[in-house]
């Protein structure tokens, strides 16, 4: 066997993703781009502020001597510098730049985190339905993941929650807003989930570390706003990307913010620096950086994303699909007219509409669909969603 077991288990069991995508492909090379209507992918069509190209334009016209070389591994000072004043700003929790390390995207910064924090064994806590590859991030670093379920409305289950803690918790990872939802959880959850990290820490006598992954913080509609960590735990870690905020997936850029009065939050920091090293992202791309701090204020335009969601939403709800409406992010997470899901999927399969079923998020029963693609994919999406919602007679 050229891979190991666990892999091999990992791929059969985790490939809803990448199964669609496949799919995608073999159908879009039989019946032509246009007749296939992909929902699946979290890869935005939007493209980066034009801030952005501006500043890449102006650093390639002026390129700083030494830029290309080795840094430290947590990244250049003058970049941590100013995502602290900014995050300060926002949460009014004071933080300098040796508070930060630039990571290579939220996904090498939940590794990253893991790696520094977990002891074999350990418990992190995760709440489903979630972003796929959080049980493969634990188990990278010896962890046993603890999965709690959310409510029906995908709100939090702080009981539930409070009853999962035991003296192998070490974390809990939570995303909002959510993929795959687009739920945004309210002040009082930051509250209550608060009052029980703190209880259970004082009951076992160890750090338990909220870990919030934030990379759609800023894509929210309305006056929804997203809380600060930072201003309601000590233990706090946030984790940020721009691969959705600043539309760069592509370039891999992001980073970890430690709460300034997490417990040795400097020993903390030195950690995750030494385990951006040995996992082997050395550091995060140093174009990159350089680019990004002067982005912190920029972001693409969540209304674009809004629009969408509501044209959609409506459609579908006309139809008869059963959604809670999302407050942000770029997914919708309806509930399957029947009970299995992959079959489901598979039946918008055959309609050419490509969507994930709710089981590769750790919750049957739902599907999630992407809609940061062109109207045009909305649009031609419609006629395979109507026709499976009159074979299910949901209206
Ligand atoms: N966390 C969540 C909830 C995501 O949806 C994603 C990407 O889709 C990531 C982390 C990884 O983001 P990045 O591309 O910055 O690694």
């Amino acid at each position: 066997m050229a891979i190991s077991n666990k892999i091999e288990k990992f791929i059969e069991e985790g490939g809803w993703i990448r199964k669609m995508f496949e799919s995608g492909i073999a159908l879009k090379q039989q019946y032509g781009a246009n007749n296939v209507f992909d929902l699946s992918l979290g890869n935005p069509v939007i493209e980066p502020p034009k801030e952005f190209h501006q500043a890449l334009l102006d650093l390639a016209s002026n390129p700083k001597p030494g830029m290309h070389r080795y840094m430290p591994n947590a990244g250049y000072q003058s970049t941590r510098d100013i995502i602290a004043s900014t995050i300060s700003e926002e949460s009014k929790v004071i933080l300098t730049g040796n508070n930060i390390v630039m990571t290579c995207g939220a996904a090498a910064a939940l590794n990253v985190t893991l790696k520094t924090v977990i002891n074999p064994g350990d418990e992190v806590i995760i709440l489903s339905p979630f972003f796929v590859e959080y049980e493969y991030y634990i188990d990278n670093h010896g962890g046993t993941p603890i999965i709690v379920p959310t409510n029906s409305d995908f709100s939090i289950n702080v009981d539930a929650i409070n009853s999962a803690v035991t003296e192998r918790t070490k974390a809990l990872i939570i995303n909002s807003p959510n993929n795959p939802t687009g739920t945004v959880y309210n002040e009082q959850t930051y509250i209550d989930l608060s009052d029980v990290f703190t209880q259970k820490q004082q009951h076992y006598n160890k750090e338990i570390y909220i870990i919030s992954d934030e990379p759609y913080r800023k894509i929210v509609f309305e006056d929804t706003v997203c809380p600060h960590w930072f201003n309601h735990y000590q233990n706090s870690i946030i984790v940020h990307s721009h691969a959705k905020d600043l539309a760069l997936p592509g370039e891999r850029i992001g980073y970890i913010a430690v709460s300034p009065k997490s417990y040795n939050s400097g020993t903390l920091i030195d950690g995750l620096t030494f385990s951006n090293r040995i996992l082997g992202f050395v550091n995060a791309p140093a174009i990159m950086q350089n680019l990004i701090e002067n982005l912190q204020k920029a972001a693409i335009d969540p209304n674009i994303y809004y629009k969408k969601m509501n044209f959609l939403f409506n459609e579908l709800t006309q139809m008869g699909y059963e959604i809670t409406k999302p407050q942000g992010a770029f997914y919708l997470f309806p509930k399957s007219p029947i009970q299995d899901d992959a079959q489901f999927t598979d039946e918008l399969l055959q309609e050419k509409v490509l969507v994930v079923p709710g089981r590769g998020f750790g919750t049957s029963g739902h599907f999630r669909i992407s809609y940061c693609v062109e109207d045009s994919v909305i649009e031609g999406s419609l006629t395979g969603f109507k026709k499976l919602a009159t074979k299910y007679r949901m209206v």
